[in-house]
């Protein structure tokens, strides 16, 4: 008789030697639970040094001047902050409260970047005054830094966001920055002979994962520094944002079984894999299936070091974007998040119940809830790892769903069906 397991498309995640040394010991990770309730998130700045490093390794293959940036909005914990200051990389913060923290931390100001969406007179006081590079988005925004920077005396060092960048004969959307073909004017009128505040460079985020846009989007803010060195204006750097790519899988196949699977599942070819045969993004529209997975990527085969390293040789007509920036002498900045932090975090939680729900499927019981989780991707496509507390003779694989403590039928801590053995008692 087949098993479960091959009933259900396994996601065998990476998991970093940290992990693996952590939940070898049941008992360390069952007090862990007791000492600090459920859930527990650990971190290891290990893998986030090791991701630093591999990011700079190719910086320093290609010679480029660069600032590595990690993004804080990927996560808030101080222990990561403390890591880049100590091994000299910098911080991009989003908030009044990842600045300040950062500077009570103690970082080398010049490698914090204030990048926040929405900056109110305190976030860009307190920028200011502690001469933290500021990257203006609007004219309103620039007009406040100006006024707020004469009142104190002090210059404002600024960077200004770009976006709009042509791909492919269209443009790409963005909310951010100002258009990357007003942008000349924008300095010409706004910068150039402001006193209150000194252009130091360009600065871009896509959103997205794409390679090809990022090269593109570099290649036409090279440009417009061309464009604009015509006034005398000079760009000390260009910044690259986020947005490299992660492997979190350990085979393609079992990735691309998922999807076939979950294709079939939504057009009712086979058993649901998801809870309430969720389509993760497919879905069934006049008898065909339409859609497409709304999840993040969890396979992928050039990622991070070699995500960016595909950018900086991506060739041009003038030669390739490492070239290009080099030959300009610009430093290129990058502000990594997520990818930063790729097997430096797990989340621990202790399994509370076992039971069957109105349509017969198993539903295993987490302390925990599913914003604990929480994802911009439709779900979290990694097995969890299951640790059995009990030995039981007959244990044999069994399939359920994680579901959490909101008294919503939606707390589904994963929505993709789960395959582990019978008696599990606690779950990380
Ligand atoms: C989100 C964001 C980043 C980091 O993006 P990741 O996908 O986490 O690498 C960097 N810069 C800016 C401005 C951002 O908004």
């Amino acid at each position: 008789m087949e098993t479960e397991t091959s009933l259900y498309p396994p996601l065998t995640p990476k998991m970093h030697t940290w992990m693996n040394d952590f939940i070898s010991d049941p008992d360390r990770v069952k007090n862990v639970i007791k000492q600090f309730g459920s859930p527990v998130n650990l971190h290891s700045t290990t893998p986030f040094i090791e991701n630093y490093e591999s990011y700079k390794r190719i910086l320093d293959k290609y010679e480029l001047n660069h600032l590595i940036c990690f993004a804080r909005k990927a996560n808030k914990s101080k222990t990561f902050v403390k890591a880049a200051s100590d091994h000299g990389f910098g911080v991009d913060t989003a908030s009044y409260r990842e600045l300040v923290q950062c500077l009570e931390e103690g970082m080398d100001k010049d490698k914090l970047i204030l990048t926040a969406a929405i900056k109110n007179k305190e976030l860009l006081e307190l920028a200011i005054q502690n001469q933290v590079l500021i990257v203006i988005d609007n004219l309103d925004e620039l007009k406040l830094t100006k006024t707020l920077a004469e009142e104190m005396g002090v210059k404002a060092q600024i960077g200004l966001r770009v976006g709009g960048f042509h791909y492919n004969g269209r443009k790409l959307y963005t909310r951010f920055g100002v258009d990357i073909e007003e942008a000349k004017d924008f300095i010409l009128d706004h910068i150039k002979s402001a006193n209150e505040v000194h252009f130091r460079g360009f600065h871009f985020h896509l959103n997205g994962y794409s390679i090809d846009e990022r090269a593109k989007a570099i290649a036409e803010t090279i440009s417009l520094v061309d464009e604009i060195s015509k006034y005398e204006i000079s760009t000390e750097f260009i910044d690259m944002g986020g947005g490299f790519l992660i492997n979190y899988l350990e085979d393609q196949e079992e990735w691309n079984e998922f999807e076939e699977e979950l294709k079939m599942a939504v057009q009712g070819v086979r058993e649901p894999i998801t809870f309430q045969n969720n389509g993760l993004g497919y879905s069934m529209n006049d008898g065909e299936l339409t859609g497409k997975l709304a999840t993040y990527p969890y396979y992928n085969e050039v990622h991070k070091e070699d995500f960016l390293e595909a950018v900086l040789t991506y060739p041009t007509g003038k030669g390739e974007i490492a070239t290009l920036i080099k030959d300009r002498n610009i430093t290129l900045r990058m502000e990594p998040g997520r990818s930063l932090l790729d097997q430096s975090g797990m989340t621990l939680a202790e399994v509370v119940f076992r039971k069957y729900d109105s349509q017969g499927n198993l539903l295993i019981g987490l302390h925990m809830n599913k914003t604990q989780l929480f994802s911009s991707s439709a779900d979290f496509l990694l097995d969890p790892v299951v640790l059995n507390y009990e030995n039981h003779a007959d244990d044999e694989p069994t399939s359920g769903y994680f579901v959490g403590a909101y008294c919503l039928e939606q707390d589904v801590i994963l929505k993709q069906k789960s395959t582990f053995q019978k008696y599990l008692t606690l779950v990380t």
